[in-house]
């Protein structure tokens, strides 16, 4: 790769473009060179598994490389050919948000704090953080900023981006307004009447019946016949 006599015309070229904050607008050259093998070891056989090698460059407005050198990726596996230039190079991209989610989810949401030597429970833990962090994220509009005196000027907080982290923040105030029922002191009527979406004036004074929707399918609820399956078309559950 240090020779760039020696790559010959690449197999697939496509280009894109990027409009950064600043409205800047970079054109990204993508270029690719396929079914390529590089030199393996006894205990890493690389010269048995092919590969598409795909350089990426972006040029600012006037033309010029952007960076100094280019961004380099191999495309490895059966599938590789499905995946177009720009479908590489968008999950390239999604490596930021990715990390992010690792970075954030280590430092804030325990991701890697909870220790069991059954990796399925581990599994589970992971689904919870996950679940945990689009929480955050769906709760962003509802969130206020609430940042330290140091971070006023904070762009991210002048700019009023609400992030994971801010959202964060103000959310125990958002699990407090929701309330939980508490099994000690459950809410009267409908045990799920202070948070449900679909609650009717009924749902706070009586409890409803349990009764079967379909085979299999109980639900206690005064909206089971069209508004909670207008919620949960199709619900996940089994013998629907
Ligand atoms: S609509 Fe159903 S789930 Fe919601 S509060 Fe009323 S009875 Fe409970």
């Amino acid at each position: 790769m240090k020779y760039p006599e020696t790559w010959g015309e690449p197999e697939g070229v496509a280009e894109t473009i990027f409009i950064s904050q600043r409205k800047v607008t970079y054109r990204i050259e993508i270029q690719a060179w396929k079914n390529l093998l590089m030199h393996g070891k006894k205990d890493i056989p690389m010269q048995k598994h092919a590969f598409t090698l795909v350089k990426i460059r972006w040029y600012d407005p006037d033309g010029k490389a952007l960076f100094a050198k280019p961004l380099w990726l191999i495309v490895m596996g059966k599938r590789r050919t499905e995946f177009s230039l720009l479908d590489i190079y968008q999950s390239y991209l999604q490596r930021y948000d990715l990390e992010h989610f690792f970075g954030f989810g280590k430092q804030k949401l325990l991701l890697d704090k909870f220790q069991t030597p059954n990796d399925k429970h581990e599994e589970n833990w992971w689904r919870l953080v996950a679940l945990a962090y689009l929480q955050l994220l769906a709760a962003k509009d509802l969130v206020s900023q609430l940042p330290r005196p140091w971070e006023r000027y904070l762009p991210s907080v002048l700019n009023k981006l609400i992030t994971p982290a801010a959202a964060q923040r103000d959310m125990s105030r958002i699990i407090r307004q929701i309330g939980t029922p508490s099994p000690v002191d459950p809410p009267s009527g409908c045990r799920f009447h202070t948070r449900c979406p679909i609650a009717q004036p009924m749902c706070s004074e009586s409890q409803p019946e349990l009764r079967e929707l379909r085979p299999g399918h109980f639900a206690a609820c005064f909206s089971q016949t069209h508004n909670l399956l207008a919620v949960f078309p199709n619900p996940p559950f089994k013998g629907q």
